[in-house]
């Protein structure tokens, strides 16, 4: 059932329409340059529709974090330039997001004209879901759509308050997320097999209870897995562990669906050129870390693997920014891009990992929202999308009134 208006719904000929997009893209510290422009590209199907059907494109964003003040190397030029760029087509960029300048040149614009608004997050407003700064978004456009899946779980100005005053629909890539994920998580084909890394238990521990109860096994991999080791009377040395933690370690290990690594590699330093060695779960030193899991865990979850129809993978099962330690994540990635099953990867870091080791496009899904993806796979309503419900349940009611 159609719980909000997608793209295709609306009728966008010629029309305004504001498209939240994410356009957070990573810069180099030093020269500011845009160091991946995979967030700009997945926005690139919304944008070439629009442009299609004659519509005046407003993109707004945020970049990093200015917390409400104007701070010159997160400005939008660079992104604005990199659109231009990718679209063969001028791109205008704005000083501002909101305001009667900025109105100002939106009434000059022509069907098919792109403005790029600057970054939302020099007014602290937009995180605030100001009223009155969404109001003013508003009267940018006669449309709103999101397709900023990285800041659907975002109550915004230009995520939330901003549909109240528009009609708003969800653009292509939300819609691909929504879809690809739901469809994985609600009803996926079997067997399903979860993954999970990362370092701490405390952020995922929602992400792991809805995975027990779905999934048919559940391999875990990266930090998190040393309290679960811990939690079975193990040794861990230096490891992280949240200690805090142990007694809900036990409790999820009383479902059988969970498998720990048998194998680590451990280092004597948490460094890029810290000395290593493999060693059993059972034999790891007072005062070594885990860093990644062993060849004997990869070799043992590549058979669990071996049959899954459908795989959800967050979190790095390593420290894979050490390429001493980056071994378990890519030989993993690497065996997903293999096999014949949905393959998605949820939540920032893995996903860094994924396009770092060149198998991003061998998978199904590779998702462009860290957190957001996080929630969505825990169950929760992600609150951009609820506005956009709450908008298409106004616009129906108020259709079928007018027919009355
Ligand atoms: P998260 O944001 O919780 O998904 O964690 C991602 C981070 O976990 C990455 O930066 C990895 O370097 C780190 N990580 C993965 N495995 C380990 C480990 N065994 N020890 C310390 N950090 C790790």
């Amino acid at each position: 059932m159609q719980t909000f208006f997608t793209l295709k719904d609306l009728d966008v000929v010629g029309k305004r329409v504001l498209v939240r997009v994410d356009f957070n893209v990573p810069l180099d510290k030093k020269t500011n340059e845009i160091t991946d422009d995979k967030r700009i590209r997945e926005s690139l199907p919304t944008i070439k529709y629009l442009i299609e059907k004659n519509a005046k494109l407003i993109l707004c964003s945020h970049l990093g974090r200015p917390d409400g003040k104007i701070v010159d190397s997160l400005r939008m030029d660079n992104v604005a330039a990199r659109l231009q760029k990718l679209l063969n087509k001028k791109v205008k960029k704005l000083e501002d997001c909101v305001g009667i300048s900025v109105k100002k040149e939106i009434s000059k614009m022509d069907s098919g004209d792109i403005i790029v608004l600057e970054n939302l997050r020099f007014h602290t407003e937009e995180e605030a879901n100001d009223e009155i700064f969404s109001k003013q978004l508003s009267e940018l456009a006669d449309i709103y759509v999101n397709d900023a899946f990285g800041t659907c779980h975002r109550a915004h100005a230009s995520t939330y308050g901003v549909t109240k005053y528009l009609k708003s629909a969800a653009g292509f890539l939300v819609e691909k997320e929504l879809r690809v994920m739901g469809d994985a998580i609600e009803n996926p084909d079997r067997p399903f097999i979860g993954i999970l890394g990362g370092v701490k238990i405390s952020d995922k521990i929602k992400v792991i209870e809805s995975l027990l109860s779905k999934v048919d096994k559940l391999l875990i991999g990266g930090a998190m897995a040393f309290i679960f080791l811990k939690a079975q009377g193990k040794n861990v040395g230096k490891s992280i562990v949240e200690e805090g933690y142990l007694d809900l370690a036990k409790k999820f290990l009383r479902k059988s669906k969970i498998f720990l690594p048998i194998d680590v590699i451990i280092a004597d330093n948490f460094d890029a050129n810290a000395n290593f060695k493999v060693v059993n779960v059972n034999d790891i030193p007072n005062d070594w870390a885990g860093l990644d899991i062993g060849h004997e865990t990869i070799k043992n979850y590549k058979e669990i693997l071996k049959n899954a129809k459908t795989v959800v993978w967050s979190g790095p099962l390593g420290v894979f920014e050490f390429e001493k330690f980056a071994n378990g994540t890519r030989e993993i990635a690497e065996y997903l891009s293999t096999l014949n099953a949905v393959t998605i990867v949820g939540g920032g870091d893995s996903a860094a990992a994924v396009e770092k080791f060149g198998f991003a496009d061998k998978l199904t899904h590779v998702s462009t929202g860290g957190a957001a993806s996080l929630e969505f796979i825990e169950g929760k309503k992600l609150q951009g999308i609820e506005a956009l419900e709450e908008s298409y349940k106004r616009e129906t009611v108020s259709a079928v009134k007018s027919h009355d």
